[in-house]
């Protein structure tokens, strides 16, 4: 099969495995099949939201998609993993278990003889992590017993090639995790199409997942009437790094740059080293966040602390999130535009509310009292997502409030928020030159795509 790739990034190709190959392959698919979706049906089709979006795959959680997609072309790194899996299983003590639709932990602890108990005392652990609330098929979990006595010593979660993290018993009572984070390599890939139907419909067939699609949607969305103002024919092309560690996919991706044409116009979207898209000028595309997730000044009760001597516990263990003292029923606002990707009810973080702001941010909000939003909701900023409670473990009437970039908790309190209306000044030659560069990559493909639909129309061929 041609790769519709520049010239350069074929070369580099050249070397690496099969699967690789096979995932660009898809990636680089270009939907001509006008046919399929008539124009006519253009309208109702692009109004889709982002709430829809997600619930109409009510069963599969939007970063499935991702796993999915990747690894659709990577079973023979799949099959290898499970083999080694196989030979662990063997292992006195050790048990296996590779996560199903419907499973639910309390199950897959049945399953592995290990009690309840215990089990409140992994997700007592899991509080400042909450990587056990999104379980997913593809994730794998290993308990390890003591052959001895039975008792369980440790868990390990397998999320994707990249991130592991580890439930070790530190006691009779406790346990602490370690989170294992490689970091891989970032292939560069371009993914093209063309629009016929809905931009939505058109993205996931050209290879886009649906949050890689949310973000283009959010970006373009800053500077046309995204929805009403795309026709077909319109083409598109966008540039993601996408996550490897050896060689398998690991579903984790981000978006560098994004171009809409349309007849003579063209829509840009540039990501630059701050974490902030900007179009071709360098005028910020990312909204403004505010500092704090609510309207007054409640005191700051425990601050962000990676080494935290645990209140409740009296452990040393990570506080990945600021404490805001404030009556039951307080309103919580989101600190930034943003989609809801969780609301759950956590035996240790509560009912709690998570926001995905883009690909660089997400903020969390536990131990509510009530939530005003359900998954899948874009919010503004300032809008009232919850009232705050006091609910899961908790010493008093409070909101624990996180921030990550990249997939890392910060300090919310001092971490940089995107404020900028532009590129700065001085960096602006900096921003032009990756510019140019992302321009040409993307030039380079479109190229490459008229000069094969031009080879497909020679008589003969
Ligand atoms: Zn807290």
């Amino acid at each position: 099969m041609q790769l519709n790739l520049p010239q350069n990034t074929k070369n580099r190709l050249q070397g690496l495995p099969v699967m690789h190959l096979g995932a660009l392959a898809v990636v680089t698919a270009i939907t001509l099949t006008a046919l399929l979706w008539p124009e006519s049906s253009h309208d109702e089709q692009s109004a889709w939201t982002a709430s829809e979006l997600l619930d109409h795959s009510a069963l599969i959680r939007d970063e499935d998609l991702q796993h999915d997609f990747f690894n659709h072309n990577l079973f023979l790194d799949e099959s290898e993993f499970l083999a080694s899996l196989n030979a662990r299983q063997a292992e006195p003590g050790v048990f296996h278990y590779s996560i199903q639709q419907g499973d639910t932990l309390s199950t897959i602890f049945d399953k592995a003889a290990v009690g309840q108990t215990i089990m409140h005392q992994i997700l007592a652990a899991d509080e400042q992590l909450l990587a056990l609330d999104i379980l997913r098929p593809g994730n794998h979990l290993t308990f390890r017993k003591d052959v001895e006595t039975g008792h369980l010593e440790e868990m390990e979660l397998y999320i994707h090639a990249g991130n592991r993290v580890i439930y070790r018993r530190v006691d009779e009572n406790n346990f602490e995790f370690e989170e294992k984070l490689i970091p891989g390599s970032w292939e560069q890939q371009i993914v093209s199409g063309e629009i016929y139907g809905s931009f939505y419909v058109s993205a996931i067939r050209a290879g886009l997942s649906k949050s890689e699609i949310l973000e283009v949607n959010k970006l373009m969305g800053e500077q046309i009437d995204f929805n009403r103002h795309i026709r077909a024919g319109d083409r598109f092309q966008v540039i993601r790094k996408a996550q490897f560690v050896e060689t398998e996919a690991t579903g984790q991706s981000q978006i560098q740059a994004i171009r809409l044409q349309q007849n003579n116009r063209a829509y840009t979207a540039f990501l630059f080293e701050d974490g902030n898209y900007y179009d071709a000028k360098g005028e910020s595309l990312t909204r403004a966040f505010r500092r704090l997730p609510h309207d007054q000044n409640y005191r700051i009760s425990s601050p962000f602390n990676p080494r935290r001597l645990h209140p409740v516990t009296r452990r040393v263990s990570p506080h990945n999130g600021t404490d805001f003292a404030m009556p039951i029923g307080t309103p919580v606002v989101s600190i930034g535009d943003g989609v809801v990707t969780r609301v759950e009810n956590h035996p240790f973080a509560g009912r709690y509310i998570e926001i995905q702001h883009g690909s660089t941010y997400k903020t969390r909000y536990l131990h509510l009292h009530r939530q005003l939003v359900k998954r899948g909701d874009t919010v503004k900023r300032g809008e009232r997502i919850a009232l705050s409670g006091n609910t899961g473990r908790s010493t008093g009437p409070h909101l624990h409030f996180e921030l990550h970039v990249n997939g890392r908790p910060v300090n919310a309190m001092t971490a940089s928020l995107p404020l900028a209306k532009s590129v700065p000044r001085e960096q602006l030659a900096k921003f032009n030159e990756q510019v140019n560069q992302l321009v040409s990559i993307m030039d380079t493909a479109s190229q490459e795509q008229i000069a094969q639909r031009q080879d497909a129309n020679q008589p003969g061929s």
